[in-house]
């Protein structure tokens, strides 16, 4: 029997993984294959870069404590592929489902190879196209989506396949040196570890240590009370539907709730984006806005240099940890859309090369939902940086965290250095006002 090719992509694990159980069910033998494409590598933010290269020396030890191996290529992921099929006479390529522009093209380039392709579902908790509304192909509005959602049958978590077997004599390859340090931007010096073992562990820990407060404790900036998956989910080192129903099960009531409404949220714009592919370049619902272009005020927003205390935290903390909070990704992304007035792009592609979890469905499409373009029902709604700053993060310890220059004021006065008698050392006045 010719072994079947399993092209991982965004989906690096062995639990819950419905391509690979089904490439392990049908096949005698499977190739696991990942193609670091240096195409794709060199317009990456370094911070993703490093998280997969951990992610896949992480793959592949799991695949070869179950007697298998990655097998990994760098270069042209259609041509290793044919390559690899005309190698071991593997006629079938199996893979998840992805929802971008970039994902549609490689399942057509593939099938075009003459192969056969199979998608399965492993991105989301609900196959993006699993539920629609009764006219169009996807859902425009959250909330009517997050009911339909709710009701869909789920499949089954697959558990890790317990054996691959590898077709004999193929060359496994080497995850190309020099990966982690690939990409664009620079690299956070405290960004989370990755691959699909690290990824279990914080989920673990966030069963039985945080998810029974997070629906109270979600947006308190200081606390950095989230779950801290999102990478993982990114690179699908974790299930989303594992991740929901391990949340489910773990009984912790509203908190459980509420964090698998976040997780409806990423299937949602999962779904958008599969209708909407242009989502990264064009408005969703395009508005009248008018845009600016303000060099001086972009940059000193990308520094964390804007003397806005709130905004310059949430701009620090991602050039530090490749991450950040969502409270504070909504607060700098409307000060930059809707107080500097500069165009939602500008901003997503900066958050794009920082973020670990930068992925192209969420990081555009909350991008669209602040600056008004995108889904949101009300995109006029106020959003003054200082009334967040006061409610979010009450008593200044988020922005001292991030913004050393600020240390000296205590409490709140941390929130509005502008007011104070003499400006702190080294710290701007605001370049534009940030509402009362
Ligand atoms: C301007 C902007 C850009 C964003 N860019 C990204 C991005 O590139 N990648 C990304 O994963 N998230 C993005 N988000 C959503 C959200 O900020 C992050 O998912 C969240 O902060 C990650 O932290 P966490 O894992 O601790 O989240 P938790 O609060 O623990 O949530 C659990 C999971 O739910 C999902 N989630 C939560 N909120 C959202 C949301 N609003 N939209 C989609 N999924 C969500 C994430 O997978 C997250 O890991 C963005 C939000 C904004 C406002």
């Amino acid at each position: 029997m010719s072994p079947t090719i399993v092209l991982f992509t965004q989906d690096l694990r062995v639990h819950d993984h419905p391509a690979l159980t089904a490439a392990v069910d049908a096949a005698g033998t499977v190739l696991p294959l990942f193609v670091v494409d240096p195409r794709i590598v060199e317009r990456s933010a370094r911070n993703r870069c490093g998280y997969l290269s951990e992610a896949l020396a992480d793959l592949r030890a799991a695949l070869r404590a179950r007697g298998g191996d990655l097998v990994v290529r760098e270069g042209d992921t259609i041509g290793h592929v044919r390559a690899l099929a005309e190698e071991t006479g593997a006629d079938t390529v199996f893979v998840s489902a992805g929802v971008s522009r970039f994902a549609a093209r490689r399942e057509e380039s593939l099938r075009r190879t003459g192969l056969s392709v199979r998608p399965f579902p492993g991105l989301t908790v609900v196959p993006p196209g699993g539920v629609t509304p009764a006219s169009g192909d996807h859902y425009k509005v959250f909330t009517p989506y997050w009911r339909a959602w709710a009701e869909y049958g789920r499949r089954a978590v697959l558990p890790a396949p317990d054996g691959v077997r590898l077709p004999e004599g193929v060359d496994p390859g080497a995850v190309p040196d020099g990966l982690a340090e690939a990409g664009i931007a620079t690299a956070a010096p405290d960004r989370l570890s990755g691959g699909e073992e690290a990824a279990r562990a914080r989920l673990a820990s966030w069963l039985d240590r945080g998810l029974a407060r997070y629906a109270e404790e979600r947006d308190h900036l200081p606390g950095a009370a989230t779950s801290h998956l999102s990478a993982d989910l990114r690179f699908g080192c974790l299930s989303a539907l594992e991740v929901a129903e391990a949340a489910e099960a773990a009984r912790a009531g509203e908190g459980a709730e509420e964090f698998v409404r976040q997780l409806a949220w990423r299937d949602f714009h999962h779904q958008v984006t599969r209708a909407f592919p242009a989502l990264p370049a064009r408005d969703y619902r395009p508005r009248d806005r008018e845009w600016r272009e303000d060099p001086d005020a972009f940059d000193a927003w990308r520094r964390g240099v804007t003397g806005v205390p709130i905004v310059d935290a949430g701009m620090r903390q991602l050039l530090r940890e490749g991450f950040m909070h969502n409270r504070a990704r909504m607060i700098t992304a409307a000060f930059l859309t809707r107080t500097l007035h500069v165009h939602w792009k500008a901003g997503a592609d900066h958050f794009h090369a920082h973020l670990v979890d930068g992925d192209v469905a969420d990081n555009y499409g909350n991008w669209q939902w602040v600056a008004g373009t995108g889904n949101d029902t009300r995109p006029n709604r106020a959003f003054n940086p200082l009334r967040q700053a006061r409610r979010f993060d009450p008593e200044g310890d988020y922005v001292r965290r991030h913004v050393p220059e600020l240390r000296g004021l205590p409490g709140r006065r941390a929130l509005t250095p502008w007011r104070e008698p003499e400006a702190p050392d080294g710290y701007p006045p605001p370049i534009a006002d940030p509402g009362r």
